[in-house]
């Protein structure tokens, strides 16, 4: 198939280049390297089922394809908010081109959902069917509801225009590939911990999340591009909830740092909790996570460790 993968520079979406390229599909990346990186995609230029065009999705844009995998959006906090009207348009914008393409070349559609459409939940864990607890006016707001109104465009296209859709919720992902500077808890944790920094946990660190490692994630996504049971929304992630706190001294740990843990400002409508209920997953898509934490966060230490010996830091 010939498979248009939007934010394909970036963590996620090199990652998912990758597979389907070594599946023998054939790859149209399209990113305008806002916090996606050449170095992502470096070794699959080389590759002639490999194509990118630096394009910004807010923008129309026309490409003969069988599937779309719509990933284009700043995902870490610091982003997002970096400049939170450009975040709603990608969202949206990006959403309403890429389905309109999808609808006029006929493709299925992915969209990158997310954890955060639940917001700050009051339902543990959160099954598809919690409407969530977002604050529409805060800080967080460009990216949960630019990533809520997304969803609805997909429904209604897919009401509407009979568009073959697929939406997938996805929880805290990490791996190699991931911006060593993008402020996410997993790569400031690890990047603190290799330059002997302070660890910087906001709050008490008594928040919640639930880590899955990027090859997880990918499987998931393509067992449910794949399949023609469920067009979603589908949580995807790994259900293993930690502290922020225990995810600290774990990276402590395995470093082997001298780092110290220190506790700065908790941002506002920072969500208190967040594990999936991944029973459709399990179900419709027989996918469960393999990696545990532990296992996925080796071969992300090395990743960042190869990265700053390098003198890589963004
Ligand atoms: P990322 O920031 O590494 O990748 C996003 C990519 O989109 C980057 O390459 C970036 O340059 C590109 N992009 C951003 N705005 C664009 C625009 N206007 N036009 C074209 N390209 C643009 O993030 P990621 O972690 O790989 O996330 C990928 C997708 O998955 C995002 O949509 C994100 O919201 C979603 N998601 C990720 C996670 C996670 O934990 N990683 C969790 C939930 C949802
Ligand atoms: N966090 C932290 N220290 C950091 C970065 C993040 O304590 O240096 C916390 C953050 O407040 C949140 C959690 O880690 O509670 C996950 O943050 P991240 O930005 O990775 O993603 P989120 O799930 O909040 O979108």
């Amino acid at each position: 198939m010939r498979i248009l993968i939007t934010g394909g520079a970036g963590f996620l979406g090199s990652h998912l280049s990758k597979r389907l390229l070594e599946e023998g599909h054939e790859v149209i990346c399209i990113d305008n390297f806002f916090t996606g990186n050449k170095r992502n995609i470096q070794a699959m230029l080389e590759n002639p089922n490999f194509e990118l065009i630096d394009h910004d999705v807010i923008d129309p844009f026309k490409v003969e394809c069988d599937q779309i995998y719509n990933l284009a959006c700043p995902a870490s906090p610091v982003h997002y908010q970096y400049n939170a009207i450009k975040t709603i348009k990608t969202s949206v914008m990006g959403a309403i081109n890429s389905l309109g393409l999808a609808k006029r070349v006929n493709a299925r559609i992915f969209q990158a959902s997310t954890s955060e459409v639940y917001g700050d939940p009051s339902v543990h864990p959160q099954p598809e069917a919690y409407w969530g607890n977002v604050n529409p006016v805060g800080i967080r707001s460009c990216y949960d509801e630019g990533k809520r109104c997304a969803e609805t465009l997909f429904m209604d296209y897919r009401r509407q225009n009979g568009v073959d859709i697929r939406i997938a919720r996805i929880f805290n992902t990490y791996g190699p590939n991931m911006c060593p500077g993008d402020g996410r808890v997993v790569s400031n944790f690890i990047v603190q911990a290799l330059k002997g920094q302070n660890i910087t946990v906001y709050g008490e660190g008594q928040q919640t999340r639930s880590f899955c490692y990027c090859d997880d994630m990918i499987e998931g996504f393509i067992r449910f591009m794949d399949q023609g049971e469920t067009e979603g929304p589908i949580n995807i992630g790994n259900p293993s909830e930690f502290t922020i706190l225990e995810l600290a001294e774990k990276v402590i740990k395995m470093t082997g740092s001298q780092s110290k843990i220190i506790h700065e400002a908790l941002p506002s409508d920072d969500p208190k909790q967040r594990q999936p209920d991944i029973t459709q997953a399990r179900k419709v898509l027989g996918w469960e996570p393999k990696y545990s934490l532990d296992e996925g966060l080796k071969p992300t230490i090395a990743y960042f460790d190869k990265l700053l010996a390098a003198g890589e830091s963004h």
